[in-house]
């Protein structure tokens, strides 16, 4: 296939589709339950709201909405910190868009920002380093944050830096990794998973060798999949297949993209500049062991941490937010108290109504009748009250 109208053929997503309930069915029949499929990646979870493929499947098939969205994952101290750092003297703080309103204790980096912090957005780490190139005088900091799909853009950055002899560019560095994440969502003793579809992007770096684990160890098959609603529709039937085969491998569906060892140069790059770290936390999930990077020894002077001595302390959400909830496809966003009264997009309370990766946020979005089913509840209420 070509083109992108090819990977949204409703005759096609009809079969796919039909294959699915029959697989589904036959394996609610033997178990007693529906099958539990995770989209580790938030991209799958906007498409699949975007294109509503939730709605379409039968209820013996559960997806659960991982926490492979990175700004939903950020912790409330790690938001204060980049506050913290951006309301110093002399401090250009660059941040990509998506992170500027993600809710600190106190406030967010755009309220930061109208309190007269020196808070930029841009669209890539490179551009905060033009900024300081621009700015000799000032301070420039980069909010680096994502998985393996955005850690290699900054590692090279900070390479540039290098090679160009900047010194007044330094990086927050709040990059996770993928693999510790999954294995700590197996090993969540509250959490019944049969199959994962494997995230897209992440894998166009890392490759499909890595999760070799979830199979062996777990027994969990996993198939690494694209975006368009074929691309998923045909991801959960492979995942399916497995099961009723009672096998568990890892498949590439999406391997127009992704290639089985990853990009070279791209990992080459991350181990060049970053390390694990022993401890990092996640909203809503704890710390998790060896889950987030930081720069090594050899590129420490480029690390904000230390040159603007960060507190990182643990602040829990507000009593309302479930987002740790809903990132551990405990409940669904629909189901936490605040969704949709005190929690839409224009006022979060949590970071998933934030960046549009975020589950809450693209149920809100793409919700349809459940929502206006919502507000009718509201009405309801308000009307007795
Ligand atoms: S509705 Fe808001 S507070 Fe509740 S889980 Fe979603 S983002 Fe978090």
């Amino acid at each position: 296939m070509k083109y992108v109208d090819e990977f949204r053929d409703p005759h096609k997503a009809k079969v796919l589709l039909d294959n699915i309930i029959d697989i589904a069915d036959a394996l609610a029949d033997d178990q007693q339950r529906p099958t539990y499929i995770m989209e580790v990646c938030g991209g799958h979870t906007h498409s699949i709201f975007r294109y509503g493929i939730e709605n379409m499947l039968p209820p013996s098939i559960e997806l659960i909405h991982g926490p492979g969205c990175p700004v939903c994952v950020l912790p409330r101290g790690r938001v204060d910190d980049c506050v913290a750092i951006a309301e110093q003297e002399n401090v250009i703080f660059t941040t990509f868009g998506d992170a500027i309103r993600v809710p600190g204790s106190q406030k967010s980096l755009l309220e930061a920002k109208a309190d007269g912090a020196d808070v930029r957005m841009v669209y890539s780490p490179m551009d905060a380093l033009s900024i300081a190139k621009k700015n000799p005088d000032k301070e420039v900091v980069f909010f680096g944050l994502g998985f393996e799909t955005t850690m290699p853009s900054t590692a090279l950055t900070v390479l540039q830096a290098e090679a160009d002899g900047v010194t007044n560019f330094s990086l927050f560095c709040n990059h996770i990794t993928i693999i510790p994440t999954i294995k700590a969502v197996l090993d969540s003793p509250d959490l019944q998973l049969d199959g994962f579809l494997g995230p897209g992007h992440v894998s166009m770096v890392i490759g499909n060798q890595p999760y070799g684990f979830i199979a062996e160890q777990y027994h969990r098959p996993v198939v690494v999949a694209g975006f368009e609603p074929l691309d998923i529709l045909q991801s959960l039937w492979m995942v399916l297949k497995q099961l009723q085969a009672g096998e568990a491998r890892v498949e590439n569906q999406y391997n127009r993209i992704v290639p089985e060892y990853g990009n070279r140069m791209a990992l080459e790059a991350i181990s060049k500049v970053f390390e694990l770290r022993q401890f990092f936390e996640w909203r809503g999930l704890g710390s998790i062991d060896h889950s987030g990077v930081q720069l090594n020894k050899q590129y420490s002077t480029y690390d904000a941490e230390k040159k603007f001595s960060t507190k990182t302390v643990t602040i829990a959400d507000p009593e309302s937010c479930q987002c740790g909830e809903v990132l551990k496809g405990a409940i669904k966003p629909w189901q936490c108290k605040v969704f949709g009264k005190a929690c839409t997009p224009e006022t979060p309370v949590g970071a998933l109504m934030v960046s549009s990766e975020g589950a809450c946020a693209a149920y809100y979005l793409y919700g349809g009748d459940r929502i206006d089913a919502l507000q009718v509840e509201d009405d309801i209420e308000e009307l007795r009250a």
